[in-house]
């Protein structure tokens, strides 16, 4: 076979190799080592390489859209300064993984709405996944949801089985869950299921006093909560509403604007607005 012949099939035996990158820059490397007399050996590998990276960058971006986080709520964008109880030193060392995830232990964050417990969710399971775990992200009732279809199709735990291959399953608004749900007990067969195995956080409004709603009955409750903290980070995030925050800031900014073109006749209408401010958690 003459090598143009050859040369022409490896397209197609690149891809049937599943071998993306490979296929898409041979040319462009083959043509470089010919100027450049690289060895065979070097061409051969440095190939090799860039279809390792780039299929890992592959892997890391189905695992992200699979993972489900909020967009944009990252580590960078979650001002630490604002909730002086969650340490950065201490979400930087869970971002890492190690250890916590093996061990499946959890991570509990706690606050008032607004406060920033779903974006450290999707920050710390963004962070995750650019390391290499698995993570699944969902509001508590809708993965109830499913595992009570599951359980109707006498599937349940096979359902639970499969949400194994996710090294963190965040259960956003855990508060939230409705009470024709909370009539079943998936959600503790979920959380007993992986209890010192596979990891959860778990995102609440409300503090375990308000968790009776949640869980069928009263010993249930308290089995659940026992095995979600035994082995557990909490973060009590106690602020003001970042939500509420900004619309203050924003409205007293416009105010300010307002102070400066208008007359001293309208300040105490201006004061008014800037007030609530000082309610402000510092
Ligand atoms: P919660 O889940 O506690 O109700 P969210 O995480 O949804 O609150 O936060 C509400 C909004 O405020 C989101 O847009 C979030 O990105 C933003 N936010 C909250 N806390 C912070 C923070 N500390 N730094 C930056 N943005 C924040
Ligand atoms: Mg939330």
């Amino acid at each position: 076979m003459s090598p143009s012949v050859e040369t022409a099939k490896l397209p197609m035996l690149l891809t049937a190799l599943r071998l993306p990158s490979f296929a898409r820059l041979w040319p462009e490397f083959c043509e470089r080592a010919d100027k450049e007399g690289w060895p065979a050996e070097r061409l051969l590998a440095a190939l090799c390489e860039l279809e390792l990276s780039e299929r890992e960058q592959r892997r890391i971006q189905r695992h992200l859209v699979a993972a489900r986080l909020t967009p944009g709520k990252t580590l960078d964008t979650f001002d630490f300064s604002l909730v002086p109880s969650v340490s950065k030193a201490k979400v930087s060392a869970l971002a890492e993984g190690d250890g916590w995830l093996q061990a499946g232990h959890n991570l509990l964050a706690f606050g008032p709405p607004g406060s920033g417990k779903s974006h450290l969710a999707a920050a710390i399971g963004y962070e995750l996944v650019q390391r290499g775990y698995r993570v699944l992200m969902a509001t508590t009732s809708d993965l109830v949801q499913r595992l009570q279809n599951a359980r109707r199709d006498l599937a349940l735990t096979q359902e639970i089985a499969k949400l194994d291959k996710f090294d963190l399953l965040i259960l956003d608004d855990i508060s939230y869950v409705r009470k024709d749900q909370a009539e079943t007990s998936a959600l503790f067969e979920l959380i007993a299921a992986r209890y010192e195995r596979r990891s959860i956080m778990i995102t609440a409004n409300q503090p375990f006093s308000g968790w009776e709603a949640i869980f069928p009955d009263k010993a249930m409750t308290v089995a659940a909560i026992d095995r979600l903290v035994h082995h557990a980070s909490i973060f009590e995030m106690n602020v003001e509403s970042y939500r509420r925050r900004t619309a203050y800031a924003a409205a007293t900014s416009l105010s300010d604007t307002d102070r400066e073109s208008h007359s001293d006749t309208e300040k105490s209408e201006q004061e008014e607005i800037a007030t609530p401010n000082s309610d402000i958690a510092t």
